[in-house]
């Protein structure tokens, strides 16, 4: 049996297609409309483009070399379309929604390795320079195009995980900010290299992806870094605003990351609308403690 598969566009969505792409494409050819081919990459899968006005998917989609490899095979199959929107409001995880679409039975592919980056490697030689360990932090933002205020944790909080960390580790911010993208408070002290700035040294995914990779510590609200650092297994800590709690994002078989998130939590929609402001409010004591354990855990 073949299939057609439409992706989500999110680039952390992707990440979480791998599994399932996998699993099918032992049992027949998978044509799959991704912009983001790189995680595709085995036997019987074909890339095709999709359409969309999103930056990020577009820029890595133009001049993309992956998709001809797809040339002369014409789309056949079942047509599926991941969705986990109604899996959430029946208390699903993503990939439970995605296991109604396309049962496992028991496999689970979740791999992938970035290509290396020489600039990801830069970093990592000046942190070893410092005679610092390496974290990669991503500061709350809002973007334009896929705004979600109420996702976004409190600033302050990234201040206080960067002043108990700094002595011990070499701080790089990534993200896009200025590219229809702005931080949601003042940018914290204490980063030794800023590579958040569009047009700025800035960092493009796939450079974040080999950058995360070469870490020691990863420090983020909840974004595409979230599944970045589970097929990673990478020590990470999210700090979550609301809207989307962690556990339906989880899985058990994925490497368990830190985390805290306010409680009570809201699971907002109505991103400020109407003048309602959710409860983002974290103790010190429980965000401090958490990140703690975060770092000390064995692998
Ligand atoms: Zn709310």
């Amino acid at each position: 049996m073949n299939y057609i598969l439409d992706s989500y566009f999110g680039f952390g969505d992707n990440i979480y297609h791998i599994p399932f792409v996998h699993k099918l494409a032992q049992q027949g050819e998978v044509f799959i409309y991704t912009p983001f081919p790189e995680m595709f990459q085995f036997p019987n899968v074909y890339c095709l483009k999709p359409v969309t006005n999103l930056k990020l998917q577009n820029e890595n989609m133009t001049n993309n070399g992956l998709y001809s490899n797809s040339s002369g095979h014409k789309p056949n199959g079942n047509h599926l379309r991941f969705n986990y929107g109604e899996g959430f409001k029946k208390g699903l995880t993503i990939i439970q929604s995605f296991e109604k679409l396309i049962p496992l039975g028991g496999d689970w592919f979740f791999e992938f390795t970035p290509k290396p980056s020489k600039q990801a490697e830069g970093i990592a030689a000046r942190a070893r320079h410092s005679k610092k360990k390496l974290c990669v932090v991503r500061l709350p933002s809002v973007r334009k195009e896929w705004a979600c205020p109420s996702r976004m944790p409190l600033m302050e909080y990234f201040q206080i995980c960067i002043d108990f960390v700094r002595q011990n580790y070499y701080i790089v911010s990534v993200g896009d900010i200025g590219n229809q993208e702005e931080f949601t408070g003042p940018e914290p002290f204490g980063i030794d290299e800023k590579r958040d700035r569009h047009f700025v040294n800035h960092f493009g995914i796939w450079d974040v992806f080999d950058l995360l990779n070469k870490a020691d510590l990863v420090i983020s609200p909840q974004c595409n870094i979230l599944p970045m650092c589970q097929i990673l297994r990478k020590k990470s800590f999210f700090i979550y605003g609301g809207y989307v709690p962690h556990a339906p994002l989880n899985d058990p078989r994925f490497y368990q990351v830190g985390f805290v998130e306010p409680n009570p939590f809201c699971f907002c929609i109505r991103n400020g609308q109407d003048g309602h402001r959710c409860n983002k409010e974290i103790p010190q004591d429980i965000l401090l403690s958490k990140l703690h354990e975060t770092i000390k855990r064995q692998e």
